[in-house]
């Protein structure tokens, strides 16, 4: 499961309208990516569909269950924040742990779940360092590992490279997208960098002023960019 659906989704701020109106449907399992520049409303889209931000109006579903007013816990959504996020006093295991002692989950079930996503994430042997010990893409790993234990219905990434240095950048990405192969849950992904878009993407979405300009494949939008705004984005080299 994890089909999302957004059908007339609006969201002002006061006075300020910066969602006019979006509809959206992302199939189970699909790695969608969220592109468009500084400002165009990528991170209160995905705040939305997390139920961090109210709609104004429209209405969200989750595997045909409509969440519009349900709070973010009960989504069964994971947020993946950028490695800062981590908890500095905290070994690896008990950050990646924290999630399931909030939910109050049993020591056992806690250490299973921790040592299944430390595998999946290649941070067995640095289940009991500090995130001050670790690179910055183990840290990362770690915080792809805080979501994981959760089994959510859908990852939601917001632009969580964006701290680290191109090279380690593209290592992150591969792994990402290996994830994304093995865990066969949908993720959406909010970047402003085209590559990652590119090279990640089943599903591109290019925002332009919290309006939607084109969905579709990287292949359609490089090869068929309804538009200059989606052409510069995504045809053209940056
Ligand atoms: P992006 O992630 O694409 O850079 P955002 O979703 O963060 O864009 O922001 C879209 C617009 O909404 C911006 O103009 C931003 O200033 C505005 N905005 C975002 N959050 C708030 C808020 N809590 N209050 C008022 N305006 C906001
Ligand atoms: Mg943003």
């Amino acid at each position: 499961m994890g089909n999302i659906v957004l059908s007339k989704v609006k969201k002002s701020f006061g006075p300020v309208t910066v969602i006019p109106q979006v509809d959206l449907d992302i199939a189970d399992g699909e790695f969608v990516v969220f592109v468009g520049p500084s400002g165009c409303g990528k991170s209160t889209l995905l705040r939305l569909i997390a139920g961090l931000e109210d709609t104004t109006s429209g209405s969200i579903m989750i595997d045909g269950r409509d969440v519009t007013d349900e709070a973010p816990a009960k989504r069964k959504l994971a947020m993946v924040f950028q490695s800062y996020a981590l908890y500095p006093h905290m070994t690896v295991a008990k950050n990646i742990a924290f999630p399931l002692r909030m939910a109050g989950e049993s020591a056992d079930v806690i250490d299973k779940k921790v040592k299944d996503a430390a595998r999946v994430l290649n941070l067995t042997n640095y289940l009991e360092r500090r995130p001050g010990q670790l690179s910055g893409g183990q840290r990362q790993r770690v915080a792809i590992g805080r979501a994981i234990v959760r089994q959510p219905t859908a990852f939601l990434f917001d632009e969580p490279l964006s701290n680290l240095d191109a090279a380690l950048r593209g290592t992150m990405r591969l792994e990402i997208s290996e994830l994304h192969q093995q865990l066969k849950t949908t993720m959406i992904y909010v970047t402003h960098d085209q590559v990652e878009a590119m090279t990640m993407a089943d599903k591109i979405v290019v925002l332009n002023a919290g309006n939607i300009e084109q969905v579709g494949s990287p292949m359609e939008l490089y090869q068929t960019p309804k538009n200059l705004f989606v052409a510069g984005f995504i045809g053209s080299p940056k």
